[in-house]
């Protein structure tokens, strides 16, 4: 007997470029996801379901078994650091940066540094290796804010464009990791549901390829 199959998705804007994936690994959603306030949805396959929810908790859905597979992102995964989940698959979608970033032309103290940031455990991590003592200061958005009003010397964030730390007058400093999102699968269920995951990640693998393919065609035109 096919067993169920759950997929957690990452609400927002890891979901515009989830869906089109998906779509290519031929996984359709049975309604209009971006139009509909449900949180768990059909598919065009009897055992396949889809959970749409918070970015942050797609590793803790999985982790616990209460989805078998997830699409998160790299940011999210390493600050969850979890010794409990594989990651087959970079889906190179959603891609950005984890940067720090300071205001334009400041100096740094020589001593501890004030870092603000909702990446705790990562900027810890990160700071460590380098030897460099900090004080964190944790913050749930609007990162860019801290330097400006004296809360913070350097922050920890995401930037894909740059746009957002150039209009509040910051400029980037050191690029501590590449991000893109990745199909997660919980080590439990992986045993469990082998045969049911496995095509799945072949699916998405294949669809991966195909959408890069496409890309590099269109960069040629
Ligand atoms: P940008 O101005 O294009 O550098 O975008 C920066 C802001 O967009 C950051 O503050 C992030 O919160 C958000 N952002 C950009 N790309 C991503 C992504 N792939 N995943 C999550 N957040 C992102």
């Amino acid at each position: 007997m096919t067993q169920p199959l759950t997929i957690a998705l990452s609400k927002g804007r890891i979901l515009d470029d989830t869906l089109p994936l998906l779509a290519e690994a031929n996984i359709h959603p049975a309604e209009d996801i971006s139009k509909s306030r449900k949180l768990i949805f059909d598919t065009n396959h009897d055992h396949i379901k889809l959970l749409v929810i918070r970015a942050a908790d797609v590793p803790t859905y999985v982790e616990y078994g209460a989805a078998d597979l997830g699409i998160s992102g790299k940011d999210v995964l390493m600050e969850f650091n979890s010794e409990n989940l594989y990651e087959p698959l970079d889906l190179k979608i959603a891609t950005c940066r984890l940067m720090t970033a300071a205001l334009k032309g400041a100096v740094l103290p020589e001593g501890r540094l004030k870092v603000a940031t909702k990446f705790v455990d990562v900027t810890k991590r990160y700071f460590a290796e380098q030897g460099r003592q900090i004080d964190i200061i944790k913050l749930y958005g609007g990162m860019e804010l801290a330097p400006i009003v004296g809360l913070a010397d350097l922050i920890v964030d995401i930037v894909d464009t740059g746009k957002t730390l150039v209009a509040n007058g910051l400029e980037p400093r050191d690029h501590m990791a590449y991000i893109s999102s990745r199909l997660v699968v919980g080590k439990a269920a992986m045993k469990v549901k082998h045969a049911q995951i496995q095509p799945i990640i072949d699916q998405m693998s294949a669809a991966v390829d195909r959408q890069e393919e496409k890309r590099q065609q269109e960069a040629e035109q």
